[in-house]
């Protein structure tokens, strides 16, 4: 069975990106879920044996964005990808609307403060990216406490400079070891209707829907639009937009595994190796405790 890569809704800057013409579904059969949710778990295990080499080396951070519209499955994808891995080796971040002490910093503040250390998973469910994303469609900048010299600008000068922020911040991130992996789960909204309606039907979904969620999605053309521009003005070789298409649940999960083992992979972290010396240095020690137990034992 051939199943999709993630490769194939990768976009590093090389060129166009059009996110009209991107699938938010792959139309497949839902008899062969068993084999993705399997894939998937082999991929989980193997994404906790990467993480434990990954914690132990500590040359490398890996920080995966996660960026969708409502409903489209960003909690569960964290959930799943990351079940195996040692709690101590991960942390997830959720960026909700700012708070006062938030707004009154530039907005990347609170991500700086967020950032994984070396050896350790960075997840942001949402990111920095909402600062190009909500608050452009809203045009909340007009109405932020700062100099009109910035929030005077016409909208496309004003986000025209936050994407080159935002790239060059990737950038400093790539020149510090970081790897940046950003996914964006391409929900299409009829998909996403249907999760309000069964958040609304289910009572232990209840808890999930928001009827603010229904006014966002009345802004779908402006926040596809709003995407397109930030997905084609960030994208970089060094931190490349992932586009994967999340109608069905278990195939982003699936996507989304691989991508996260393969970034992984191709850190290729290792435990470290002790000097000769090291080595002997432990030699006394091991006989010490040897001869502790024997005499325990006598
Ligand atoms: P879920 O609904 O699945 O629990 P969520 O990520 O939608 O998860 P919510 O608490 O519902 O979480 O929503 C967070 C809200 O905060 C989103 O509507 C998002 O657009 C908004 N938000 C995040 N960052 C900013 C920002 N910088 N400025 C304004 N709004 C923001
Ligand atoms: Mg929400």
């Amino acid at each position: 069975m051939d199943k999709p890569s993630y490769k194939d809704f990768c976009f590093n800057g090389t060129g166009t990106f059009e996110l009209a013409s991107i699938p938010t579904g792959l139309g497949i059969d839902e008899g062969l879920k068993k084999k993705y949710v399997e894939a998937t778990r082999k991929n989980v295990e193997r994404i906790a044996e990467l993480q434990e080499r990954l914690y132990a080396d500590r040359r490398e951070g890996l920080l995966v964005m996660f960026q969708a519209m409502d409903a489209a499955g960003k909690d569960g994808t964290i959930e799943h990808v990351f079940s195996g891995v040692n709690p101590q080796g991960v942390e997830v971040t959720c960026f909700k609307t700012p708070s006062k002490e938030e707004l009154a910093h530039d907005y990347m503040w609170r991500a700086w403060k967020a950032l994984p250390e070396r050896g350790m998973i960075g997840v942001f469910n949402r990111s920095y990216y909402e600062d190009v994303l909500v608050v452009q469609v809203h045009q909340m900048q007009k109405g932020y406490n700062m100099a009109q010299r910035n929030i005077g600008l016409p909208s496309d000068e004003f986000y025209a400079q936050r994407y080159e922020q935002l790239s060059n911040f990737e950038k400093y991130l790539d020149q510090n070891s970081y790897r940046v992996v950003k996914v964006f789960l391409n929900v299409s909204q009829e998909e996403q209707h249907a999760r309000f309606l069964s958040r609304i039907e289910e009572p232990v979904k209840n808890w999930k829907f928001s009827a603010g969620d229904l006014a966002e999605s009345a802004l779908w053309p402006q926040y596809m639009e709003a995407y397109q521009q930030v997905i084609s003005n960030t994208s970089s070789v060094a931190a490349p937009w992932y586009v994967i298409p999340a109608d069905q649940k278990f195939v982003a999960r699936y996507l989304v595994s691989e991508l996260v083992k393969d970034v992984l992979e191709d850190i290729d972290p290792q435990f470290p190796q002790l000097s000769e010396e090291e080595v002997a240095a432990m030699q006394p020690l091991r006989e010490q405790l040897l001869a502790e137990r024997n005499g325990e034992e006598a």
